[in-house]
């Protein structure tokens, strides 16, 4: 059994206690840790995992094996270094850091180790839908994928929620599928100017749109509206030379008759990707109890933050903005 610690015991913390204890074979939670004690205790007592009163505690306790980093993104980079030095794999969740340079130090870090030691939790690679996209594009299907179209829309946004943290937080989530997908680098990123909706919040940027251009020539448009009212849909196609591929609401009957067309959609990120985050950590465990980890790697989490920050950048300039990566370490390639 991987004995697992978990620092942040909010959301999707809890959903990852939840599920390793529930549905992840190979696993189980031995030891939690939240700034909000109360909420790490009761969270920690319901798999008979202790509660330590330090993060540093979970990642120094003997029992731990391997981490899973899920407080607030702006923690994850010390947090990452510090299981790198205690030699402990971690499944990081998104960002593994809030800028470039901080992730940068942990990607230098783990490769001065010299093995991979980190996982970052972008779960959109084991949704099925989403494999389905990639393995049509990996075995020719489509032909050479040219461009693609992607839509990421919530609900409705948390109160605070800006029109920074729509890049950083949303479309970070495409970023990575379009790295996947197409096997490229993001190499410079604009955010064109769209008409806000009414009911956005003052100041707030929503829809957004923004363009990718990737190393390989391909393009990637990305729609993030974050509160689009109606539900959580998110949507790719692939435009390939001769075929495309679409990811849509997956898993959902278009029901026809009474008031016309009716096509349920998710009501969040929790029902949407339920089975990608179970997929993910099943496979997160195996690897680690295998020692190679084989998901998202801490390049693709430096890469992410650094593309999100052009996103940001172009954003506030109202420019392309390049993206500039440093040289990947040997252990990523
Ligand atoms: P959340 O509900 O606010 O949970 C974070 C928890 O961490 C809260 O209980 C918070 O306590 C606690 N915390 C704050 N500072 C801490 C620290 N220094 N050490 C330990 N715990 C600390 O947030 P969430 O929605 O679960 O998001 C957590 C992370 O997961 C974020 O990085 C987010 O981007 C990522 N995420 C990823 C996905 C995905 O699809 N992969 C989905 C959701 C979230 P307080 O509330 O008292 O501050």
């Amino acid at each position: 059994m991987l004995k697992v610690g978990v620092i942040g015991t909010g959301n999707i913390g809890t959903d990852h206690v939840r599920r390793i204890a529930s549905s992840v074979a190979g696993a189980s939670i031995v030891a939690v840790f939240d700034v909000d004690t109360d909420r790490a205790a009761a969270v920690g007592a319901e798999v008979g995992a202790v509660a330590h009163s330090r993060a540093a505690d979970v990642i120094e306790d003997p029992a731990v094996d391997a981490v899973i980093v899920a407080s607030p993104g702006d923690t994850h980079a010390e947090l990452a270094l510090a299981c790198l030095q205690a030699d402990k794999p971690l499944l990081c969740e998104k960002p593994l850091a809030t800028t470039s340079a901080a992730a940068l130090e942990v990607v230098a870090a783990e490769a001065a180790l010299g093995r991979r030691l980190i996982q970052v939790g972008f779960m959109r690679r084991y949704d099925s839908g989403y494999r389905l996209v990639k393995t049509a594009i990996d075995d020719g299907t489509i032909g050479a994928p040219l461009l693609a179209h992607c839509i990421h829309r919530n609900a409705s946004a948390p109160p605070g929620f800006t029109s920074e943290m729509s890049m950083t937080d949303s479309v970070v989530h495409e970023i990575d599928v379009a790295r996947w997908l197409f096997g490229a680098e993001i190499v410079a990123a604009t955010a064109v100017p769209t008409r806000p909706s009414p009911l956005a919040p003052p100041g707030m940027r929503d829809p957004q749109l923004v363009l990718f251009e990737l190393a390989n020539g391909s393009v990637v448009e990305v729609e993030s509206f974050v509160g689009c009212q109606y539900g959580y849909d998110v949507r790719c196609e692939v435009v390939g030379s001769t075929g495309t591929v679409s990811l849509d609401t997956p898993g959902i009957n278009t029901i026809l008759g009474g008031a016309g067309q009716v096509r349920p959609v998710a009501a969040d990120w929790r029902v949407r990707f339920a089975d990608a985050y179970r997929v993910e950590l099943q496979d997160w465990v195996d690897a680690v109890r295998s020692g190679e980890l084989r998901g998202p790697d801490g390049w693709d989490g430096y890469a992410a933050t650094a593309v999100a920050e052009s996103c940001v950048e172009s954003l506030r300039s109202g420019e392309r903005t390049v993206v500039r990566l440093t040289d990947r370490p040997k252990l990523y390639s």
